[in-house]
């Protein structure tokens, strides 16, 4: 269905007491004009901001008796936008050169002025030359842009660029992920019919797809981080062994087997396979029909487009991702060893962490206490010697190493994402985001990126740049 979209809630820009270094100096207000612009460009249909559901969809989110958990819902963008869509308007826009196999390796600045003079690019065929401009926006992800002002050495040669603090790459963050949380058994499959919402599906032509979250109140209450969990539906355990035993028929089919061993495991797949052989005749079929899944994906959706889905399957997995907390103990350093073009690789400092898995623990809970008392079913939790044990993960979502702040003893880069101690260096990326939530982060760096823009169409205009052309020229050590 292409990229997942969110904005952060409003909540996630607060300064919370239970969550140390938490908050952004910018409010959602400050962003809710770029994430309506943002909304336009990945095509993600519109977002409700107070996180109220969008009247427009006709599915309704479960009811619950208690007010620890709420809905809302992710929206989705195909990604041809960025792939195909802004490419073609990139390469055909006279104002803009882009060039390509040129891999920014460091950055230098002028002594007196601490002003970023020119940039030093290199590729692999050896080739390297510096840029010169009057304003340089590093957007280069999480991780490339903390490491390229870590390995530029500032005005004063003995910190990195923006590092006076000692802050560059420190404040790690990612969402972590927690698959196989807990399995909600429904009550009955009613369960199922009631649950659209949180199938992937379209809504206005537009995918989304709903999930539940802690409400405010039960983050204050339980001095939780904030966490999204998704259902996701699937046949009995008996039925998914059969569809993996089948799978490994076929997988086994390209082989040739010639140890005795290997065909005991063949008979036993065949009587596993066998054994669900109601719901593989089931699933051949719908795939057939439905170009559905024999098991059902996370990122395909579409359950409910079935006729009477609801007796397909059996129980829900959950899945939790989460909020991480800023720690400055989580960071990105420079590694000692130096790749083909001579920078300093990364060493990356991350874990969960105590408070995250807290948090885990203390919302699969507050969410089997709600299935419960609602009377939809049971919460099954993987207790193991007194501890959950779900396979946790991260997402891939560097953030933080680059915070935003105030104050320049807290952070990098300033609230309009100027490096503090640069006057003409700014940053594009998740790693300015002080506090991360649980929601994708591309649409917040694509707000982000869009007040920039504007920030800096806004100094041109009253500082008009001297030859607004950068300049290439060879280097001179190369
Ligand atoms: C598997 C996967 C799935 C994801 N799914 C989602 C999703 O559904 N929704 C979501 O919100 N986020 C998702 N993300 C995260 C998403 O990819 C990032 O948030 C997003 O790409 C950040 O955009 P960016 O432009 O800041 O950085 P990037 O997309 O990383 O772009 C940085 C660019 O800079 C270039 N670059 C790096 N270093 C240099 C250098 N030294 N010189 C020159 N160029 C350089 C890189 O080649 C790259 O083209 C996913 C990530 C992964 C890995």
């Amino acid at each position: 269905m292409g990229v997942r979209y969110m904005p952060l809630d409003e909540m996630d820009f607060h300064s919370r007491d239970w969550i140390p270094h938490s908050g952004w100096p910018i409010g959602q207000a400050d962003l809710l004009p770029y994430y309506k612009k943002a909304e336009k460009i990945v095509q993600c249909g519109s977002f409700e901001y107070g996180g109220k559901i969008s009247a427009s969809d006709d599915k309704r989110p479960i009811s619950w008796s208690d007010n620890s958990l709420t809905s809302k819902t992710f929206g989705f963008g195909s990604r041809h936008v960025f792939c195909q869509d802004l490419v073609q308007e990139l390469t055909h826009n006279q104002s803009v050169s882009i060039y390509l196999y040129a891999t920014a390796v460091e950055l230098e600045t002028d002594r007196n002025s601490r002003r970023i003079q020119r940039v030093r690019v290199s590729n692999l065929t050896g080739k390297t030359y510096w840029v010169e401009a009057e304003i340089f926006v590093l957007a280069m992800g999480g991780i490339e842009t903390t490491r390229l002002l870590l390995a530029s050495r500032g005005p004063e040669q003995s910190t990195s660029i923006g590092n006076e603090q000692d802050l560059v790459g420190r404040f790690l963050m990612d969402h972590p992920i927690a698959l196989e949380a807990g399995i909600l058994h429904p009550a009955s499959s009613k369960v199922f019919a009631a649950a659209e919402f949180y199938d992937l599906r379209q809504v206005n032509g537009y995918p989304v797809m709903g999930h539940l979250a802690l409400t405010r109140e039960a983050m204050e209450q339980h001095h939780l981080l904030n966490t999204s969990i998704m259902l996701f539906p699937q046949p009995s355990s008996r039925q998914i062994r059969a569809v993996n035993a089948m799978k490994s028929l076929f997988e086994s089919g390209r082989y040739k087997i010639t140890r005795p061993e290997d065909w005991s495991g063949i008979a036993k797949h065949g009587l596993t396979a066998m054994a669900g052989l109601d719901y593989i005749a089931l699933g051949v079929y719908l795939n057939k029909r439905y170009d559905q899944a024999i098991i059902p994906h996370l990122s395909r959706g579409g359950w409910t487009s079935q006729p009477r889905f609801y007796n397909r399957f059996k129980r829900f997995d959950l899945i939790l991702m989460m909020e991480q907390d800023p720690d400055p103990s989580r960071r990105i350093s420079l590694s000692p060893d130096l790749d083909a073009l001579g920078m300093p690789g990364v060493d990356i400092h991350w874990s969960w962490g105590d408070r995250c898995m807290d948090t885990a623990s203390r919302t699969l809970e507050l969410l089997s206490g709600a299935v419960r008392k609602s009377g939809l079913g049971r919460v099954e939790l993987p207790w193991r010697n007194g501890e959950l044990q779900f396979k946790g993960h991260g997402a891939c979502h560097p953030m933080g190493t680059t915070r935003m702040s105030w104050d320049p003893g807290q952070g990098v880069v300033n609230p309009d994402c100027r490096v503090h101690s640069v006057p003409n260096l700014y940053v594009a990326s998740s790693s300015v985001f002080p506090t991360g939530g649980y929601a994708n982060p591309t649409f917040t760096v694509l707000a982000l990126s869009l007040r920039l823009a504007d920030h800096i169409k806004g100094l041109l205009a009253t500082q008009p740049v001297q030859g607004s052309r950068s300049l290439i020229s060879e280097a001179t050590n190369s």
